[in-house]
């Protein structure tokens, strides 16, 4: 940030009196601009033994597999953003059926929220961020080619233990989790 969002003069970016972490910091409104995580929910639709993954059309990581997911808006319930994420990104409608997994990544400022749902129907196709919807069983998941360490963790987590009979919620988070299966980067 360079300049003030409330007034558009430069800010500085300091350690506020009374604070102990660095925030950029308008001298001439005296806003302080916290930054905060942003939340980002998405959907394991799954249909039977299969889960349906969406193929990125889009950077960061265009041709990678990917949950449904995106960018809570403001406004809206996470269960909500979910389902519309679902819609926009695979023309999915599924019912959520529980919180499945979530997945911190401190060093970007994001949290992942994935939820269980069962698709409505058999009817999908590619939304405008997919190239490709499919759905995978768990031997066909293409886990070389899995677009985040979120989704990874998620995934792993579901068909390792979870069913929609169980009722765990897995908290993972980028860094911390000690897991050879998490790509570095992602
Ligand atoms: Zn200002």
């Amino acid at each position: 940030m360079k300049f003030c969002s409330a007034c558009g003069k430069p800010v500085r970016f300091t350690v506020p009196e009374g604070d102990h972490k660095f925030r950029y910091v308008c001298d001439a409104c005296n806003t302080i601009h916290y930054e905060n995580p942003r939340i980002i929910v998405g959907c394991v639709p799954v249909s039977g033994n299969k889960v349906l993954l969406c193929k990125r059309s889009n950077e960061p990581r265009k041709g990678y597999w990917t949950l449904p997911a995106g960018f809570l808006e403001k406004g809206e319930t996470i269960e909500a953003g979910a389902m519309r994420e679902t819609l926009e990104e695979a023309n999915a409608e599924v019912v959520i059926d529980r919180l499945l997994s979530v997945y911190s990544i401190p060093d970007f400022g994001q949290v992942y929220i994935f939820f269980l749902a069962e698709l409505s129907s058999a009817n999908f196709s590619p939304g405008v961020e997919s190239e490709a919807v499919a759905l995978f069983s768990e031997s066909e998941i293409p886990w070389a080619e899995i677009a985040f360490s979120s989704v990874r963790f998620t995934l792993k987590k579901y068909f390792d233990n979870g069913s929609l009979q169980q009722t765990a919620v897995y908290v993972g988070s980028h860094g911390i989790v000690n897991d050879p299966d998490l790509p570095g980067n992602w």
